[in-house]
């Protein structure tokens, strides 16, 4: 299984659904099974209790899930069927945690966020990420995890940490990160400082971004990608440029044309699974 983790830094609503249901859809032409996996770090159990004023409609899947809107996006996008278990929370994850203590499962032990909260984030994402989703009725080959909010928050902290311990237990062959950050654009000049902030956060998470994408009003001139491919330690074939377009369908096209998916294909050793499968 090859696993893709769209994080996000500087503000949040950024564009990190759109940007992982529209990685995942690219992948998907090129004949991966693909699945989605959201974690949403908020306490409640699930967003069906939560204000659609404050926080959008939710979504609701067919197993009767009420989740995030992304899911939506990733059903549409990706043509699969989720479970209310592709959508992971901080209150599930707690819930899922003091359920097992209380039945004794970690009987003599002081239960802690690291290990205890961290080993069952990292064995939910393997368990759910294998569920087959789609009319084939077989297990993805690649799975997209957004993590929500913005990187550096209290709240997102067990899952930054669970997902740095995560890229040790699948091996780098298998984990890639792409970090969405933004580029604003101050009296006609597009400013890369709170990138540069946002990956130097992530980095100190103990996570380094294989991609970073970055959402800004207009094209990213050269001497910004460049700026940024030399402050965050990263070629600048892998600042992908993700700017405002009238139709969140055209973001694929947009990676498409910067052959994110080439990158990620090599990253990730992908052409192995195609081969692999041509073998059988
Ligand atoms: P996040 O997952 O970071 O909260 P979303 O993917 O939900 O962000 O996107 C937030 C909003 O920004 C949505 O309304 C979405 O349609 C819009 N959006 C995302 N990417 C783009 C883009 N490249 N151009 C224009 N609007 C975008």
């Amino acid at each position: 299984m090859k696993y893709v983790i769209v994080s996000g830094g500087v503000i949040s609503g950024i564009g990190k659904g759109v940007l992982a249901s529209s990685t995942g859809m690219l992948l998907k032409t090129q004949g991966f099974r693909v699945t989605s996996i959201k974690i949403d770090p908020y306490m409640n159990i699930d967003a069906g209790t939560m204000s659609p004023l404050e926080h959008g409609e939710c979504f609701v899947l067919n197993d009767g899930g009420e989740t995030d809107l992304d899911l939506g996006n990733y059903e549409r996008y990706l043509g699969v069927t989720l479970t209310r278990d592709h959508n992971i929370t901080t209150g599930k994850m707690y819930s899922h945690v003091i359920s097992r203590e209380r039945k004794g499962d970690y009987l003599g032990k002081t239960v802690q966020v690291v290990p205890h909260l961290t080993d069952a984030i990292q064995d939910w994402i393997e368990r759910v990420a294998r569920v087959p989703v789609d009319n084939s009725g077989l297990e993805p080959e690649v799975c997209i995890i957004e993590l929500g909010g913005t990187v550096g928050d209290i709240e997102s902290a067990p899952f930054v940490e669970a997902l740095r311990q995560f890229q040790f237990r699948v091996g780098r062959d298998n984990f890639s990160l792409i970090h969405v950050s933004l580029v604003p654009v101050i009296h006609g000049e597009q400013k890369t400082k709170p990138t540069q902030a946002a990956i130097k956060d992530l980095r100190s998470l103990g996570l380094n971004p294989d991609m970073i994408a970055c959402r800004c009003s207009e094209k990213l001139d050269d001497p910004t990608i460049n700026k940024i491919a030399m402050f965050c330690h990263v070629g600048p074939e892998q600042v992908v440029n993700v700017h405002d377009v009238n139709s969140t369908y055209h973001v694929p096209l947009l990676l498409l044309e910067q052959k994110m998916i080439e990158y990620l294909c090599r990253r990730l050793k992908l052409d192995e699974i195609a081969l692999n499968a041509e073998d059988k």
